[in-house]
């Protein structure tokens, strides 16, 4: 059997973090089996679905690399289908038309819930023998079994079971002749053939319900893995209240998608003590039987650990592309300047994001407003001269690089009876504009003699 997963977004925001951990773990689960992953939007709530979020998840699957091998599929293209499935249910009596009235069935809940009753359709139309006229509004009701029981062995909850007379008779059409979430879905896991249903645990009340109306069909049950949610450090369910939460934002905060997939992976999963792991790794040790039963809590400084390792270890010709899109958002136009991948292997090792080090790249790029000699001669009095002297060794340096600039300083300091600090950190100030940055010979260097020149001259004149 081909194991086939499915990937289900309904496209009414961005791609939560819970959502894409969910696609991680169906991607995983396909990728390590050899199967299939299939991407399915979930757009039959006309009213909420967006082309701007369909547009958004699309491209954080895109940023992810969370490469699908069908779709993506949407649901609103499937209409005929799922009227087709809904009448060959009403053949076999499995469905039937329900005419009750707005105002019958408000009174219904009324009653049941004065007598202390859960609210459920009391089955009025089950049984009907003639049907009403065809002008007359009617939804079409599953005719859920009123005895037993459902069973569900989750890979992650275990056995659960349902009795059939906690289920009532749901619609599957609503009078308006669209169809309802939990038939779509049955209808496209079982013409998609989809062996594993994996998803967020939210949806384990409508998988009893989702398993008779299969089980109707004929259809070949799919095994279930129902993962728990993403808590926020409060112990509720994460939301933006906790801060970042799409997949888009934690790309504009600077995150590398390698880090928020490794993060993702561990949160809710693990295999022994390991935190780091390759893609590969990922795919050879994930197991839908090793996740965890309870809800796990989101933790920002863990992501940025794990982002950091990615942006300190990561091959620098992969990791420029994100660099230079975070320069982008910034502004700073990057074709006049030092090489994108030597700022990069410079910044590396004191940042935790890439949006941090676009911020602190700025200098290598821009003009700032000069530093004025009177501030500098307060930071640091009598730096002026050695500065001016600085500035004429720099000027006959031949060949600007970081070892050359290194003796000239040392030089430099020792003429002017200075210690190597100093002398650097004014000349830092007046070179970068501030008092954070890559060793200084190797920020003059990259910044390069021309505009090293003219920033000593601002500040000195
Ligand atoms: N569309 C549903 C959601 O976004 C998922 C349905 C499913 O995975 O079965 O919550």
């Amino acid at each position: 059997m081909r194991i086939r997963t499915r990937f289900a977004p309904s496209p009414t925001g961005f791609l939560h973090v819970g959502s894409a951990r969910t696609a991680l773990y169906c991607w995983l689960f396909a990728k390590k089996m050899q199967g299939q992953f299939i991407l399915r939007i979930e757009d039959t709530d006309q009213e909420r679905s967006t082309p701007e979020a369909v547009k958004a998840i699309l491209e954080a699957m895109v940023w992810l690399d969370l490469d699908w091998d069908e779709g993506p599929y949407y649901q609103t293209q499937h209409f005929s289908r799922y009227r087709e499935v809904a009448e060959q249910l009403l053949r076999s009596q499995h469905a039937y038309r329900c005419y009750c009235s707005k105002e019958r069935l408000e009174k219904l809940r009324e009653n049941q819930l004065a007598n202390k009753q859960k609210p459920r359709y009391d089955g009025h139309c089950r049984d009907l023998s003639v049907q009403s006229s065809l002008e007359t509004s009617y939804v079409i009701r599953f005719r859920n079994p009123e005895v037993g029981e459902v069973m569900i062995e989750d890979c992650v909850r275990g056995r659960v079971i349902i009795q059939n007379a906690e289920l009532d008779d749901l619609i599957i059409f609503r009078s308006d002749g669209t169809p309802t979430y939990n038939f779509t879905v049955v209808v496209d896991d079982w013409d998609m053939k989809i062996t594993h249903v994996i998803r967020g645990d939210d949806h384990l009340n409508n998988t009893p319900r989702q398993i008779n109306i299969l089980k109707a069909l004929g259809a070949n049950l799919p095994i279930y893995a129902h993962i728990p949610m993403i808590l926020g450090s409060d112990g509720k369910r994460l939301s933006k209240r906790h801060g970042a939460v799409s997949v888009q934002q934690y790309c504009e905060d600077g995150i590398l998608p390698e880090a928020l997939l490794n993060y993702l992976v561990r949160l809710g999963w693990s295999h022994g003590d390991q935190e780091i792991f390759t893609r590969d790794e990922m795919i050879q040790y994930f197991d839908l039987h090793d996740i965890n039963k309870a809800p796990s809590a989101f933790n920002p400084e863990k992501l940025l650990w794990l982002n950091q390792h990615y942006i300190k270890t990561g091959d620098p010709a992969l990791l420029v592309k994100h660099f230079q899109w975070q320069l982008e958002q910034l502004g700073i136009n990057t074709t006049e300047g030092p090489k994108l991948q030597e700022v990069l292997i410079a910044q590396r090792e004191r940042v935790k994001t890439l949006k941090e080090m676009a911020e602190k790249s700025r200098f290598f790029y821009q003009d700032f407003e000069a530093i004025r000699p009177e501030f500098l001669e307060q930071q640091a009095p009598g730096i002026i001269e050695p500065l001016l002297a600085l500035y004429q060794a720099f000027e006959n340096i031949s060949v600007w690089q970081a070892k050359t600039i290194q003796e000239v300083l040392e030089e430099k300091a020792n003429q002017f009876g200075l210690k190597l600090g100093k002398l650097a950190q004014p000349l830092r100030l007046v070179v970068t504009g501030g008092t954070v940055s890559p060793p200084i010979d190797v920020t003059l260097q990259l910044i390069g003699k021309k505009r090293v020149l003219e920033r000593l001259k601002r500040a000195l004149s």
